[in-house]
């Protein structure tokens, strides 16, 4: 999307004012963006009424292009709608609190069962009790008690051979007696909505009176976490959606369909498996990857003005036609972020950038960057071409050329081949073709 919301961008660019003309095709674009997120049609097409009404309706400042504002009414009116502010467990209620997990199979319940118990004993200072109301498969059962060992919650023994509504009444009078601030009823879960499953975890609700009905949802399941919030949001007096699993390759649609049909507020995201990755919701960063632009127009304007555009070009061309990228393309890339302050401060600007892994991160740190260089400038023109023939004695004499060591000049070599392998992946999209533009 990037790509093509930079181009229509770049076509309003210069002109005074928002028109309808403009604003119809700068949406098109918005649109194509938001269901390759896999958000759901209908929730897009409210969606994109609400920028529309909101851009036609905008004053262009006369400090801002109209590109500016533009982006600047689609990223607000995305956070506007994914929640503006983080709202966390309501303590509102008599002690213990309780909060009923509910989602399908897989979607986190158990994990997030845990995640939360840590989070509310570490920041909230609340004395946690967990209990699991799964009574169809043991191991589930023992999956909570795992965890709670884990996090140091309280565990509340269940059995198989009860049933849910059981269970859940016999811990809130433990939770109660124990003097517990909450207790956390993780559920049982199947792997698409059915009509059992639904009157079960209805009837628990009923019985334990939850101040909180968090429906658990996985992030990955794009179009279905619609349908699946519908179904539970239907079914469950829900207060809130904690969105699980942000960590992998989901571009975060499903935060807006789920936020829209249930129309309440994502508490939480789960961010990894660990017992500590879960966070406060953060609509900022979500809006970001479903538009797929990070900081894009600030990043376009900054490289602009520092980076030297031919080189660019000729760099982004290579790349995109798939030809090598030699060592010496690399050392001009290295000069190149040099010259722009540095690859961190560059990369965290880029979609999805920011959930690059940490090792390849660490790889690009701004303060090996010198050290790179010199480990390249000591290379002859045959060995930066044939990176291949870099073995023993030339590496020898590399790192004796460059005030290094042979680790040093392996390393480079590594980081060359992981830059590679991440050049072939760009090839064609975001960045590159930026860089292309800029330069043509
Ligand atoms: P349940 O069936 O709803 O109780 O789901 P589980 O809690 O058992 O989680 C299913 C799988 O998803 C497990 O392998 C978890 O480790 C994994 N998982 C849960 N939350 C997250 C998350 O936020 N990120 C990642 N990467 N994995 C998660
Ligand atoms: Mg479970």
């Amino acid at each position: 999307l990037t790509d093509k919301l930079s181009k229509s961008i770049q076509k309003i660019r210069g002109q005074a004012n928002l028109s309808e003309d403009n604003v119809k095709e700068a949406l098109r674009e918005v649109r194509v963006a938001l269901l390759e997120a896999d958000v759901a049609l209908p929730v897009v097409k409210s969606f994109i009424e609400d920028v529309k009404t909101r851009a036609l309706g905008k004053e262009v400042m006369t400090s801002l292009k109209p590109a500016q504002v533009m982006v600047k009414v689609v990223q607000e009116e995305l956070i506007k709608v994914l929640g503006e502010s983080t709202e966390g467990i309501n303590f509102n209620a008599q002690p213990p609190v309780v909060i009923l997990m509910a989602g399908l199979q897989g979607a986190g319940k158990t994990t997030t069962t845990g995640k939360l118990a840590k989070y509310l004993q570490e920041r909230e200072n609340k004395k946690v009790m967990v209990v699991s109301a799964d009574v169809y498969r043991p191991a589930a059962i023992e999956q909570l008690q795992t965890v709670a060992e884990q996090v140091g919650a309280t565990w509340f023994p269940s059995s198989v051979v009860d049933d849910p509504v059981t269970i859940g009444m016999t811990a809130l009078q433990a939770a109660k007696k124990g003097y517990f601030d909450v207790l956390i009823v993780d559920t049982a879960g199947r792997l698409a909505v059915d009509d059992a499953m639904m009157k079960e975890i209805k009837s628990l609700q009923n019985t334990i009176s939850p101040t909180e009905t968090l429906f658990v949802v996985d992030a990955m399941t794009g179009q279905d976490a619609a349908n699946t919030a519908k179904a539970f949001s239907d079914a469950l007096d829900l207060t809130g959606v904690v969105l699980t699993k942000i960590d992998g390759d989901a571009r975060g649609g499903a935060a807006l369909s789920v936020k829209t049909i249930t129309g309440k507020p994502i508490k939480f995201q789960g961010v990894g498996e660990k017992m500590e990755a879960l966070e406060p919701f953060h609509p900022d960063r979500i809006a970001s990857s479903i538009l797929g632009m990070g900081d894009v127009l600030s990043l376009v304007e900054e490289v602009e003005r520092k980076i030297d555009k031919k080189k660019a070009e000729k760099l982004a061309k290579k790349v995109a036609t798939g030809n090598k990228f030699t060592l010496e393309d690399f050392q001009e890339q290295l000069l190149q972020m040099q010259n722009m302050g540095g690859m961190t401060s560059m990369l965290d600007k880029l979609p999805g950038m920011s959930n690059l892994p940490d090792m390849v991160k660490d790889q690009v740190n701004d303060k090996t960057t010198g050290r790179m260089l010199a480990v390249i400038n000591s290379m002859t023109i045959k060995e930066k071409r044939y990176p291949q023939l870099i073995k023993g004695s030339r590496k020898r004499r590399i790192a004796n050329g460059s005030g290094t060591t042979i680790q040093d000049v392996s390393k480079l070599l590594k980081q060359y081949t992981q830059m590679q392998k991440m050049m072939r992946k760009f090839k064609g999209k975001g960045m590159m073709k930026m860089m292309q533009k800029l330069g043509g």
